[in-house]
């Protein structure tokens, strides 16, 4: 689909890779796959709702900013809208409109009943207070009190936004309606009905699809060698897993560039030394420096994007070396770089089935306040694997009944059951 007349407002620069324009290639290949109706593709292309808000804040110095908001709800097929709120400087709608439709086909792939949504705003929140940030994340709420709740768009955390903004969320929400609501968002505190094991679901995900493949490969976690781009929620909790699997994480960064060690990183002392050094993992002495385009290229067997979108791409792909490549961020292989890597023979894990822990545990989430009745994090994780697992299984056997990527048959089944219980449900 032609995007131009959705973000009439943002003039892109022209290397820019347009997110939404790759999203409705993929999801054209699997329309073509399913031989999907025209008619179901064009509802299908387009978000149902896209809300831009603007959010006046007042500065702690007392000046006041406009910042622009978005949430797009691209489909409520399945169930109720769902899918993360994200702060950071490259947000912009078109971006949201991609990552919602990723979300709906997520949800659908991992045969949970939630629809796809996004939201952000284009800030920085390291440049922001704590009070600004929950005065920000306060009236964003109420910008979008008519378009969210519990069974209508449950938000979430992403890049940039935690718990913390989940209770805040829930907060504004329950005293404008009048009652405590927390089902209206997930990866909430566990003191108003958060779940055990959200906070680590995405980077566990990553790990137990990853152990798949190189299951089906021969081979364990056991001291593959591990690069990680981003050490954020998804890439620290997958750090971590990975290192407790027997696996040697032997590159991480953040921002600021890389650390890498060829004897692999001890991720619990790196942690602890970022604790102590502002966050920041740079002079951190038991690893060399490297920058984030030279982890991209570090001669490893699994390679983990979990930062941004469009890291590799046409110009960086023929660098990359390792065996596996697993999409923890989401669109962090650009369409083009994805086919040269597979006709390399990479494997390459798609973000809407390797990133999915985190909605997956989100359901569960869901699920144990819906029936007041809360788990333990080893039935939590249990409940989670079991999904995941099952996805990738689906995946790998639609992969090679129909001898295609792992990426179109991932798609091909989220797709195709959105536009299934769309035909059940007909048109009116
Ligand atoms: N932001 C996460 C994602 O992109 C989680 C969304 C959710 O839990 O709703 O999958």
């Amino acid at each position: 689909m032609n995007s131009t007349s959705l973000f009439s407002l943002e003039t892109p620069s022209p290397a820019y890779i347009c997110p939404f324009d790759q999203a409705c290639s993929y999801l054209e290949a699997a329309a073509k796959e399913l031989r999907l109706d025209l008619g179901i593709l064009e509802i299908l292309s387009r978000p149902r709702k896209a809300i831009t808000v603007s959010i006046p804040l007042k500065l702690d110095n007392g000046d006041v900013r406009v910042l622009a908001g978005h949430r797009v709800q691209h489909s409520d097929v399945l169930g109720p809208y769902k899918g993360g709120i994200r702060y950071h400087p490259a947000v912009t709608l078109r971006e949201v409109s991609a990552l919602a439709m990723l979300m709906t086909w997520k949800c659908a792939l991992l045969g949970i009943p939630f629809g796809g949504a996004k939201g952000g705003i284009a800030i920085d929140p390291k440049k922001y207070s704590v009070g600004e940030l929950e005065r920000l994340t306060r009236r964003f709420t109420n910008e979008l009190i008519k378009d969210i709740g519990p069974s209508v768009d449950i938000p979430a955390p992403d890049m940039g936004t935690s718990a913390r903004e989940m209770a805040w969320i829930m907060d504004t929400y329950s005293k404008n309606v009048g009652h405590a609501v927390p089902g209206v968002v997930t990866g909430k505190p566990l003191s108003i009905g958060g779940s055990l094991g959200r906070e680590m679901a995405t980077g566990r995900g990553v790990m137990i699809i990853t152990r798949e493949a190189l299951s089906d490969l021969g081979k364990s976690l056991k001291g593959v060698r591990v690069a990680i781009q981003g050490f954020g929620n998804v890439g620290s909790a997958a750090a971590h897993l990975f290192q407790e699997a027997g696996a040697k994480v032997i590159a991480v960064s953040t921002g600021a560039g890389g650390l890498y060690a060829e004897t692999g990183l001890d991720i619990p002392n790196l942690k602890a030394y970022m604790l102590e050094n502002g966050k920041s993992l740079l002079g951190y002495p038991q690893a060399k420096p490297i920058s984030n385009e030279e982890l991209l290229q570090l001669p490893c067997d699994v390679l983990v994007p979990a930062a941004l979108e469009n890291q590799i791409t046409e110009d960086n792909v023929n660098a990359v070396k390792a065996a596996i490549v697993v999409e923890a961020a989401n669109s962090p292989v650009t369409i083009q770089a994805s086919l040269s890597l597979e006709s390399r023979g990479v494997t390459v894990l798609p973000d809407i089935l390797a990133n999915a822990g985190g909605v997956v545990v989100s359901y569960l989430e869901w699920v144990q306040g819906l029936s007041y009745l809360f788990w333990d994090e080893e039935r939590v994780n249990r409940e989670m694997e079991k999904l995941m697992v099952q996805a990738y299984r689906h995946v790998v056997e639609k992969a090679q009944q129909r001898q295609i990527s792992f990426r179109l048959a991932a798609y091909t089944l989220g797709v195709g059951r959105v536009a299934e219980a769309l035909g059940d449900r007909g048109l009116y």
